[in-house]
């Protein structure tokens, strides 16, 4: 029997995957996750909720553990040290995937990059499938995979941690910036996980690095792949960088900045990145830039959802770290009235103070950080706590002026208050919406 520990998006789809191929498959998962147990009912797949039956894992041939589960809870030890085979739904995924993979990870910009990425190559007409962290699990991308198909995925470090053979045939980092130090060790425990990304390529696979970061290049194990870089400070001869308004791509350029529509200096560095990837697959200048050209970004990252009284309302809820909220606040060059806190992760708030100097007219605290947050900043910033998103809301526009923006970037986790960060991010523009019809 192999089992799945873990029952949300990734669980169901590497059960199913497993069933489809013929393995006896049983699932676990310490909590109650109704919509996936209907899931499996309708497969006819058999599992357990709200505990884990230790028994199982000793038994198992094989346990494949899903993202969200962290590799160390007690059954999972125990199984370790019985010497059962623990691996991630991606090294599930990799046996079974046909085609090539691009593989995208880093501590902010993966979604943005990889749906990005999947839009050029979409459009320059070949047959590509987006997913992994997004949208569809890796696993559920098997069925739909052939020997053509480019399959760009995003993957997290948490996957990377349970990986055995798993190589992508170009594997991108974007960024190491400190993050969910509450599930690792230490920071370098978490850097470490993401180049495992990297471990098994040879040199005829490509990685794709950011030049600008220096926790990720020069990279600091040995890298056997091919290397492309991206860069908005240095000239890159093979990749890609900004120089100015140009970005060049392969000493070739390719478009304006100012052509660039979604804000922020982050993400031209995820158009680089994209950009480098598709150069991968032959993919023309010309093709990259317009599809570049007409894309608005991803829902939930510095998202604009409502105009009121000439004030501009943006739900960047995805931000669930202080560099992404960093990035937000940099993004922007009007007053902004800050929506902050949620769920502490353990990194520090200190660094946010710089962004906000001259950026940040008042904060607005929410959550089970709030205070700790309010304790980071000190005293230079003005600042109210609140209790709802909808007060967040309404002090925000109580707090503005026309041509002030109104900015949720939280820099934490939602899970004190919401189920996840897209739940976050529909009850703020839920909240913008009801204000703007009120406002006629
Ligand atoms: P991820 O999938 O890694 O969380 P997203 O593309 O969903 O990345 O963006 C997450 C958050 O980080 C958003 O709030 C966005 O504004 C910010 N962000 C996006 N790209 C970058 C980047 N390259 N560097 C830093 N922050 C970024």
């Amino acid at each position: 029997m192999v089992l799945v520990v873990g029952m949300a998006r990734s669980g169901v789809a590497a059960a199913k995957l497993l069933q489809s191929r013929g393995f006896s498959v049983f699932v676990t998962d310490a909590g109650s996750p109704k919509e996936a147990a209907a899931e499996l009912d309708a497969a006819g797949i058999p599992y357990e909720t709200g505990h884990h039956t230790r028994l199982m894992f000793l038994d198992a041939e094989e346990i494949v553990v899903s993202p969200g589960v962290p590799l160390d809870i007690e059954p999972l030890a125990a199984a370790r040290a019985s010497r059962v085979p623990i691996i991630a739904e991606v090294e599930l995924a990799f046996r079974y995937l046909k085609g090539k993979i691009v593989a995208i990870t880093g501590s902010n910009g993966k979604t943005t990059t990889t749906t990005l990425t999947g839009e050029i190559l979409k459009a320059a007409g070949r047959d590509v499938q987006v997913g992994g962290n997004i949208g569809v699990a890796m696993t559920g991308l098997v069925a739909g995979s052939t020997p053509e198909t480019i399959n760009v995925v995003e993957v997290s470090s948490f996957q990377l941690d349970g990986i055995r053979t798993f190589r992508p045939d170009v594997g991108v980092l974007m960024n190491i910036t400190p993050d969910h130090l509450d599930r690792y060790a230490s920071f370098e425990a978490y850097c470490a996980s993401k180049f495992r990304l990297f471990e098994n390529q040879g040199p005829d696979d490509t990685s794709v690095l950011n030049r600008d970061d220096a926790k990720v290049f020069p990279p600091p194990v040995p890298v056997s792949s091919r290397q492309l870089l991206f860069s908005q400070k240095s000239v890159v001869e093979r990749g890609a960088y900004r120089s100015g308004n140009d970005i060049v791509l392969n000493g070739i350029r390719v478009m304006g900045v100012d052509e660039v529509r979604v804000p922020g200096a982050h993400n031209i560095e995820n158009v680089l990145a994209a950009m480098t990837v598709a150069s991968c697959y032959g993919v023309e200048p010309s093709g990259i830039a317009e599809t570049v050209r007409r894309f608005r970004g991803v829902e939930h990252r510095i998202e604009l959802c409502g105009s009121i009284r000439g004030v501009d309302l943006y739900n960047d809820s995805k931000a669930t770290n202080v560099d992404s909220a960093i990035k937000a606040i940099e993004a922007f060059d009007r007053a902004i009235i800050l929506i902050m806190g949620g769920k502490d992760k353990g990194a520090s708030y200190a660094p946010l103070v710089d962004a906000m100097k001259g950026r940040v007219k008042h904060v607005l605290l929410i959550g089970a950080a709030a205070q700790k947050i309010s304790s980071a900043i000190g005293t230079g910033f003005p600042k109210t706590f609140v209790a709802t998103m909808r007060e967040a809301v309404e002090e925000g526009l109580e707090r503005s002026a026309a041509g002030d923006v109104v900015l949720l970037s939280p820099a934490c986790a939602s899970f004190d208050m919401f189920d996840n960060y897209e739940h976050r991010g529909r009850v703020f523009k839920a909240e913008v919406k009801r204000i703007s019809e009120r406002h006629g």
